[in-house]
């Protein structure tokens, strides 16, 4: 259903950050397109002051994307350009002639506001002024971009590498001893606001403003946002049976498990479970919470065994005891064994902790990699360390999943369900059927992950 012809050139350019923003807009565009435009990004011009873009699903159609750096821009695009320079977020509005409602939107910096004739907004300030805007040029559209979207996008995601440095954040939490990757996140969502998808919904508006501006379409089954689901299982050493009884439970529905070092698993057990169900995945689930220091030989020496019983190298991880190290300094490991997803950062009761509800490419000193991660949004947690009824968590779970049905980006929720904990967890897993029967897309991590794979 899903092919993938969205080719895009990337022009080499010899700034990193213009490189990065190149990636990042091929990203975007295979977020949502998902589906057989060739489009072409081109560098046209860049200066301190602006990044200038060129983009082309074929040779009659482009747009000019400009992505705003400074006020000394060229009489040429016939805009003035002001710094706006503020304390805290800026609060936002998306605007969309497609949507019931604008979008509430939060850049995390200054942003610039632009004024000019035939200037048609995008995204505008609360007290009126523009800031992202369409403009038509001598019959070529341009786009004009005012936030610091890169900025923005990647401190969503992945939050904020100076928080490490802080003496004064949890670094534990819900009564874990570890390190969890939550404190890299505090700081960057609105502390009332933290349902919020603002990674996913910039990522959305510019998509918006590419497509409207161009003969750029998504195909016709693909016209609604398309809501995954991946049901991932922890192993930490679970009794063989327990995966049969969640295996009945979950009645075909793809299932990642985490396999942890000590699992009970044999070459044997793991066939006869994959005769179960056609799509279980097996990843691995790194246990270093003895010894955090030393993950990487850990890791490694984990990735043997997990290679010597599967067969095969894992491509997908989740820490045990989602444990974590500064930022994002475990993704070393991940990238040296090629390991291509992971989903390491908690969210336990659907707290979107990374602001995106969709997996993203790990950026790390500048570049791309080949790794993306995404949130565990839920987890069987909301029973043992929030205390909730298996009930009242699985009502949240199908709230939630409402609301991911209204929302104008595409979305996934991964949810951990231990398969240990079944028997206290049966109404948790009535929901996931609900959800995949409601229209949600079963899949594994790593189909997930590879759906919205930038194609080279
Ligand atoms: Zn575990």
């Amino acid at each position: 259903m899903r092919s993938r012809k969205c080719g895009i050139v990337i022009q080499v350019v010899s700034d990193k950050s213009t490189s990065l923003l190149i990636g990042l807009l091929k990203q975007t565009a295979n977020l949502f397109l998902l589906g057989g435009n060739l489009l072409q990004v081109n560098l046209v011009d860049h200066s301190k002051s602006f990044v200038e873009l060129v983009i082309q699903p074929n040779s009659i159609q482009s747009v000019r994307l400009v992505f705003l750096r400074g006020e000394d821009i060229p009489p040429r695009f016939g805009i003035k350009v002001r710094i706006r320079t503020q304390i805290g977020a800026g609060q936002l509005l998306g605007l969309s002639k497609n949507r019931p409602s604008d979008l509430h939107l939060r850049t995390l910096s200054d942003f610039f506001t632009i004024s000019g004739l035939d200037c048609d907004p995008l995204v505008k300030t609360d007290d009126g002024c523009v800031v992202w805007a369409r403009r038509v040029i001598q019959s070529e559209t341009f786009i004009f971009i005012g936030t610091r979207f890169l900025d923005d996008v990647i401190t969503y995601r992945q939050g904020l590498s100076t928080n490490v440095q802080s003496e004064s954040r949890e670094k534990s939490l819900w009564g874990f001893p570890n390190e969890r990757a939550n404190y890299l996140y505090e700081g960057v969502a609105e502390p009332s606001r933290l349902y919020d998808r603002q990674a996913d919904w910039w990522s959305w508006l510019l998509f918006e403003s590419l497509q409207s501006s161009l003969a750029v379409t998504r195909c016709i089954e693909l016209r609604k946002p398309v809501q995954y689901l991946v049901v991932t299982g922890d192993d930490d050493q679970a009794d063989l049976d327990m995966y049969e009884r969640q295996q009945r439970l979950l009645s075909g529905i793809p299932t990642t498990y985490f396999l942890h070092p000590l699992t009970k698993h044999s070459k044997r057990s793991l066939s006869i479970l994959s005769r179960t169900n056609a799509e279980i995945e097996l990843g691995l689930h790194p246990d270093a919470l003895e010894q955090p220091t030393e993950y990487e030989r850990l890791f490694s020496q984990q990735i043997d065994w997990f290679s010597r019983l599967v067969g095969s190298m894992p491509s997908s991880i989740r820490n045990h005891g989602f444990l974590n190290d500064g930022y994002w300094r475990h993704a070393q490991s991940w990238l040296k064994y090629g390991v291509k997803s992971s989903s390491n950062i908690a969210g336990l009761d659907g707290r979107i902790i990374s602001n995106s509800l969709l997996p993203f490419p790990l950026v790390l000193d500048n570049e791309i990699t080949n790794h993306q991660s995404i949130v565990t949004a839920f987890g069987d947690g909301m029973v043992f360390a929030l205390r909730m009824t298996d009930n009242e968590a699985s009502q949240r779970v199908i709230d939630f999943s409402n609301d991911m049905r209204r929302d104008v980006s595409d979305g996934a929720l991964v949810i951990n369900l231990h398969p240990q904990n079944v028997d206290s967890t049966p109404q948790l897993h009535m929901a996931i059927r609900q959800l995949v029967e409601s229209g949600f897309v079963p899949t594994t991590l790593t189909s997930l992950v590879e759906k919205f794979e930038p194609s080279n």
